[in-house]
């Protein structure tokens, strides 16, 4: 018999944990094909299946790796050979993988779909890949989320590698420049951290409201932002809102966030979504129908990632029915794929989803049983979350998170909701959280 892989060993706990069908819909080809001490790489059908499976799963694959003994390792799907965002996986560690935070190679200005409510956002973008000008730095893209603020940081990324190959793109999300200051600090490197910020020809910085509160870092960003302003390179920052709006951010780095010129991104019109679909389905090689995607922009008003996750899906039931894609079947299948919260067990997942993207984590790691202080505050939130907009007991909440006991989520519902107190701008963002999920 061949020796079993841990992918394996996990397929036999996530057995127990999701419906037989779908198990076998979604689990019985996959393979793993390869691992490291900190990364397990899982081939499957195709990519619909990748997007599936991150999107429905995650919570039972977090559980089950737990189980099998794996629980700290990430699970990456891909299928082919093109596992996104591939890292080799012997070099890579958790510090390396942050470190090197990757552009998405989809990120780029051809895939990006201009309307009135992203054009301003999108020419200053493209100016500041061409060429870095005084006016335009900082350039600082606000707007809510999923209006595509990182592809188009990205996609300022990939353009000025593309015409200038040699020059130094560091792209980092606050939580691992956040990362990056720690570990400076704690292994008494900062020095070597400055260095490497300092010398990026081109600074991108997302979702820089997660700065908030941490101290170190803010100083560190500032004197970043002072040395490369200084040296006339271009630096580009995300947020979900205007810098001014931003509580709790120093008031000398509010100042240098509008030395340059800030723009927002809106929620696209109908003519933009539908545009953004038929993009989408072209890069994803999907024929679209005209009345499919009228269909789909006209259910999905506030997210592009919501936009598209719905291609994806149902796409894949066409697949699975093995029917063509048409307005019969979305419609039939719309009601499960947006807005179907009424399911009660598909509330905690979302809950969990969305405190994750809050925090610009991966729902697993909200479930990992870790004491680290970058994981430890989300998973606070996303059980107070679960408290206020479900009616989840505090033992069910508990078990959610890698079986804890029932104080455990107690005491985080205790110390979120002393802190909304303190705090309007944590209390503004969980307001914003529950709001979505209250029935
Ligand atoms: P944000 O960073 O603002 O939360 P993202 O950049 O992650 O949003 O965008 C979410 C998803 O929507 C991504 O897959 C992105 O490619 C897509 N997207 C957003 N805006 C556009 C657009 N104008 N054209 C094409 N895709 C878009
Ligand atoms: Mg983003």
């Amino acid at each position: 018999m061949e020796r079993q892989t841990a992918w394996d060993k996990i397929l036999q706990h996530l057995k127990n944990r999701v419906h037989e069908t779908d198990f076998e819909t979604w689990f019985r080809d996959s393979r793993q094909s390869s691992e490291s001490h900190d990364l397990i790489l899982v081939r499957v059908k195709s990519p619909l299946f990748v997007t599936y499976i991150s999107d429905n799963f995650a919570q039972q694959i977090a559980e089950a790796a737990s189980l099998a003994g794996f629980g700290e390792r990430e699970i990456r799907f891909g299928s082919d050979d093109s596992f996104p965002g591939s890292v080799a996986p012997h070099k890579s560690t958790p510090e390396t993988r942050r470190r090197t935070s990757a552009l998405n190679p989809e990120y780029t200005f051809e895939n990006f779909v201009t309307g009135e409510s992203n054009r301003l956002a999108h020419a200053a973008a493209l100016r500041v890949a061409d060429q870095p000008t005084r006016q335009y730095n900082p350039l600082f893209v606000c707007g809510g989320s999923g209006l595509g603020k990182t592809h188009l940081m990205q996609a300022i990324g990939h353009r000025r590698l593309s015409r200038h190959p040699g020059d130094r793109i560091l792209y980092m999300t606050s939580e691992s420049f956040v990362n990056e200051v720690a570990q400076g600090i704690r292994f008494n490197r900062m020095e070597d951290v400055r260095h490497k910020l300092r010398a990026a020809d081109l600074f991108l910085v997302d979702d820089v409201q997660f700065f908030v509160g941490k101290e170190a870092s803010l100083t560190e960003l500032f004197h970043t932002f002072n040395a490369l302003y200084d040296d006339g390179k271009q630096i580009v920052f995300s947020s979900d809102a205007p810098p001014r709006e931003i509580n709790g951010l120093t008031d000398r780095l509010k100042s240098r966030f509008e030395w340059g010129l800030i723009v927002d991104i809106q929620p696209p019109e109908f003519e933009t979504r539908v545009a953004i679909l038929r993009k989408k389905a072209e890069t994803h090689n999907i024929d679209l129908p005209d009345d499919v995607a009228y269909l789909l922009a006209a259910r999905c008003k506030k997210h592009v990632r919501e936009l598209e996750s719905s291609l994806s899906k149902v796409k894949l039931i066409a697949d699975l029915r093995g029917e063509a894609l048409t307005a019969e079947l979305t419609r039939d299948v719309l009601p499960d794929l947006i807005g179907g919260r009424d399911d009660a067990s598909s509330t905690p997942t979302e809950i969990l989803k969305a405190v994750a993207a809050h925090f610009g984590l991966k729902p697993s790691e909200l479930r990992q049983r870790t004491k680290k202080g970058a994981i430890v505050f989300p998973r606070q939130v996303a059980m107070y979350v679960m408290k206020e907009a479900t009616s989840m007991s505090f033992p069910e909440i508990g078990r959610l998170f890698g079986d804890r006991h029932h104080t455990t989520a107690l005491h985080a519902v205790r110390k979120i909701s002393a802190l909304r107190e303190e705090d309007p701008e944590l209390n503004r963002q969980i307001t914003n959280l529950i709001a979505q999920f209250r029935p």
